[in-house]
């Protein structure tokens, strides 16, 4: 299970682009087509019933485009459970759950500073086949990555949360639907923030493993209240922005993240990106050249 993925090298600061790499603007065109698969027809149903109305209100809080390649669907093994609603039995071993990192703060932006490891985190939205694309180029590099899902993505896309579990990933919760959470009431922050853990928890077993705000970059002091009262420990915020939201082109994605790295950095990047996918092989290759390893982000912080 140990893949390792090697290389390091000295840094430079990266600017924070002061959102969580979410504009907000661009629409997710993966929320108006729920393609029917029979093979995913009970967990759609069920997400289906709790989550489209909202998403369908999302449609402008997405950050994901690319109208890449269309959309096939894994099966999963969670995805076949005929299982009913709380059908967590029928279900593969949950998922880990959060965990307290007592040497680090309640909000993270990166790792040790002393070991050769980086956490790629990415914003979970947008094409599926776009997210299994940069899931399957990081396997192949042995890198591990840190997914943050937005619940309404894991409506539409219900076996993609065990597609990342499988991959050895870390899997977290992205807020329901990806609204400026800072701004919310303290109800509705919990509403977002539970609204995906209870999607999580369906899919997964587990609430994930991290909090990560949405269209901020830390979260403000009534949202990481409201995040541990969910159940997260910290909240999950980062060092480096790769940028890859504004579609700079591959070349500037990939030298954003690798003037910004250095050792515990933890990167932000987004699934839904042509840009992203692009990068990330000249990226995961650098990363080695300098001995980074890319770890989740679970593992960066153990
Ligand atoms: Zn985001």
């Amino acid at each position: 299970m140990v893949r390792v993925i090697t290389s390091a090298r000295p840094p430079q600061p990266s600017p924070d682009a002061g959102s969580d790499g979410c504009p907000d603007g661009s629409s997710d065109g993966s929320v108006a087509r729920a393609a029917p698969d029979p093979r995913t027809v009970p967990d759609r149903r069920a997400a289906l019933r709790s989550g489209v109305a909202l998403a369908a209100g999302t449609l402008a809080a997405g950050c994901s485009t690319t109208g890449v390649v269309a959309h096939p669907v894994a099966v999963s093994r969670t995805a076949l459970s005929p299982s009913p609603s709380a059908n967590l039995s029928a279900k593969p071993a949950a998922a880990p759950a959060p965990r307290r990192f007592p040497r680090q703060p309640a909000e993270i932006t990166h790792g040790p500073r002393d070991r050769p490891r980086v956490a790629l985190t990415f914003h979970g939205q947008g094409d599926p086949a776009v997210a299994k694309a940069l899931l399957g180029e990081a396997e192949k590099a042995g890198a591990r990555v840190t997914v943050l899902a937005v619940g309404s993505w894991l409506d539409e896309h219900p076996d993609i949360a065990r597609r990342i579990l499988d991959g050895g990933h870390d899997l977290g919760n992205h807020t329901l639907r990806h609204l400026a959470i800072n701004a919310m009431s303290e109800a509705d922050a919990e509403a977002e923030i539970r609204g995906c853990a209870d999607r999580l928890r369906r899919l997964t077993g587990s609430i994930g493993t991290w909090f990560r705000p949405s269209r901020t970059p830390t979260a403000s002091a009534l949202v990481a209240g409201v995040a541990r009262r969910v159940g997260y420990p910290h909240v999950l915020s980062y060092d480096v922005d790769s940028l890859d939201y504004t579609s700079p082109g591959a070349p500037a994605v990939t030298r954003q993240v690798i003037g910004g790295v250095r050792d515990g950095s933890v990167v932000s990047l987004h699934f839904g990106y042509a840009d992203t996918v692009a990068a990330l092989p000249a990226v995961l290759e650098e990363l080695g050249r300098r001995g980074l390893r890319a770890v989740t982000t679970t593992e960066l912080l153990s």
